[in-house]
């Protein structure tokens, strides 16, 4: 048997451990219960494939993510590892061939859907083999708030029950308190030590951007900074997905839609495009990417609000899982705050309450002027880090402004058109007065009369907008009925009186091309010039043999790992096997034919 370290370097070809790993490992190994918290990206994987491998018996993963068990499965057996798994998309042969490899002893890992624990015929299974480690991957899923709560996941407490002496993980990337507390508590694993490790993504650049033109903008970010890459787009709506997709595709980038109103079989072969094809986007509701393990995904773009930081994290955080420099960006705008604070009242009171919580939240990780990260990580639960450099706010400090009397004007507008006229506007009308202009619908109901009528004619319209947003943000206007009437809130009155100031931040609507990322952001150095050449000829051979083995590039090397040959030239198999990502299984199989692709052609 390997020790962790033995394994990490014959099986996986990795140098060393990432941050946490170390610890979790030879915690589960010694057969302790563990409770992890790690982002999306962090390694979570290795925390419990390892365990597997070193501790004799068969490691049972219990993931939500049936869609991707193959692709999991046939990762691994890349890898030399054994692996299968048991969901409702098989038949009655494949099952039994895994259940008799199982029982054979010959699995190190077997994936399991939750709703498999609920067949006592699977409890029977598992009862007759030995099992060396449980894992409870996507744990969040038996919170109750989670929008993909799964009651299949309750059952799982009873594992500790039938075996008492198998130690379990359970492995999440949310992590708020609330839902550590609630995962610990209904997985039975107060006892359990308890990993909560850094959240930051340093290799991530965040953005958020003031949106005027979505569409324009996404294809200006997309051909500017990432030509031909992989990323995923998400909109809110089923109707937006579809109109992006095609506007992509009209403009010559490779993109295909996904939400749940397509067919199975479409989104399954979009989803199996995505992660076996270089540089295709997909764009897509929510519904898309939990559980979605590609390392390169170079960007993350929402065209809409996420609706809590939670779901922005988890889904920025699908980006540069490879550790390469990757970008999270946002277009964002007043329209985004309107719809959501009007979603945000729907519900009972308590879950009206909550959606605000995470809205407010949200909202204030758009407006802010200081670090993005800072406050992201700060939300986390990870107080007091420094500026990191590699976000919008800190390379293009924003800046802010005494917003008090633009304030005041708008407020005044809203309550002497409920005071005057027993009226509500939108934002269109209110700006069309506080600019003076004379339209159809302003002569109409006599606004050009009002006293506030023309008084704000030192903004112009996006600015005034820009100020409307930021107070919906800040809770100093709401938004009532469906077209999106503004009324004052109990806060508006200080303002109006004179009593509070009002901070706005200025909206760069020309926001300069970030620069490139700081030292401590770019994990990567750019490739030296010679190398580029050879880089692509790896992604050439690489590609070929994913196409005839039908599995993704990344399962056979990662970008990263291609990289660091192509800089390295490494020219025996000895010192093709120190390159990081080569592990034991794969210099084996693809080492001679690496070598040719190097040197062969010279
Ligand atoms: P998570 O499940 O936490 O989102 P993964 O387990 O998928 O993250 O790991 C993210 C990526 O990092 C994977 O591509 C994985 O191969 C890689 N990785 C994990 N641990 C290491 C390590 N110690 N050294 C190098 N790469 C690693
Ligand atoms: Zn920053």
């Amino acid at each position: 048997m390997d020790t962790p370290i033995e394994a990490l370097h014959r099986v996986f070809g990795y140098d060393s451990f990432r941050e946490g790993q170390q610890e979790i490992i030879d915690h589960v190994v010694a057969g302790g219960d563990a409770l992890v918290l790690m982002p999306t990206g962090g390694g979570k994987s290795l925390c419990y494939q390892i365990p597997a491998l070193v501790r004799p018996g068969v490691g049972v993963v219990i993931s939500p993510l049936i869609a991707l068990m193959q692709d999991q499965v046939d990762a691994l057996r890349a890898l030399g590892v054994r692996a299968g798994f048991l969901n409702s998309t098989q038949d009655f042969d494949e099952r039994q061939l895994v259940e008799a490899t199982f029982l054979a002893g010959e699995l190190d890992l077997l994936y399991l859907a939750p709703e498999r624990l609920r067949v006592d015929a699977t409890m029977r299974l598992l009862a007759k083999g030995e099992i060396s480690v449980f894992a409870i991957d996507e744990a969040h899923c038996v919170a109750q708030w989670g929008h993909d709560f799964r009651p299949d996941y309750l059952g799982l407490s009873e594992l500790h029950e039938r075996w008492p002496d198998v130690p379990r993980i359970a492995l999440t990337a949310t992590a708020t308190p609330a839902t550590h507390a609630e995962i610990s508590s209904r997985l039975g694993l107060d006892q359990a030590r308890h990993f909560v490790a850094s959240f930051d993504r340093p290799n991530i650049h965040y953005r958020i951007t003031p949106k005027a033109e979505p569409k324009r903008q996404l294809l200006e970010f997309l051909r500017t900074e990432h030509p031909d890459e992989s990323g995923i787009v998400y909109c809110l709506s089923r109707s937006s997905v579809e109109k992006i997709a095609e506007f992509l595709q009209e403009n010559g980038i490779a993109a295909v839609p996904y939400h749940a109103g397509l067919d199975a079989r479409t989104r399954a072969t979009h989803q199996s495009r995505f992660l076996r094809e270089d540089g295709l986007i997909v764009v897509a509701t929510i519904a898309f990417g939990m559980g979605i393990d590609k390392p390169d995904v170079r960007f993350v773009a929402h065209l809409d609000l996420p609706k809590s930081v939670e779901g922005y994290y988890q889904e920025t955080g699908r980006a540069g899982r490879d550790g390469l420099p990757a970008t999270a960006w946002m277009a964002y705008g007043l329209q985004d705050v309107v719809q959501h604070r009007r979603m945000a009242m729907e519900g009972d009171d308590a879950h009206r309450r909550r959606q605000v919580l995470h809205l407010d939240a949200m909202l204030a990780l758009c407006e802010t002027v200081t670090c993005r990260r800072v406050m992201l990580l700060d939300y986390f639960g990870q107080k007091g880090s420094e500026p990191c450099g590699n976000c919008d706010t800190c390379q293009t400090a924003p800046e802010s402004w005494d917003g008090t009397v633009a304030a005041q004007k708008v407020l005044s507008t809203v309550l002497r058109l409920a005071r005057e006229k027993r009226q509500k506007f939108g934002v269109g009308q209110v700006v069309d007065i506080l600019l003076g202009k004379k339209t159809a619908k302003v002569l109409q109901h006599g606004h050009d009369s009002m006293t506030v009528f023309g008084v704000g004619s030192d903004l112009g319209n996006a600015e005034w907008h820009g100020v409307v947003r930021q107070l919906l943000a800040q809770g100093l206007l709401a938004v009532e009925s469906d077209y999106g009437a503004l009324v004052l809130t109990d806060d508006s009155a200080a303002v109006l009186r004179g009593q509070r100031e009002v901070l706005l931040r200025r909206d760069a609507h020309r926001p300069a091309r970030a620069k490139t990322a700081s030292s401590k952001a770019q994990p990567a150095a750019e490739l030296p010039a010679e190398a580029a050449p050879v880089f692509e000829r790896l992604r050439a051979w690489r590609a070929s043999i994913a196409k005839e083995q039908g599995i993704p590039a990344y399962v056979i090397f990662h970008d990263a790992t291609l990289r660091e040959i192509a800089t390295l030239s490494p020219s025996s198999l000895v010192e093709l096997s120190r390159v990081n990502g080569v592990g034991e299984n794969k210099l084996a199989k693809y080492g001679e034919q690496v070598l040719a692709t190097l040197h062969g052609a010279e």
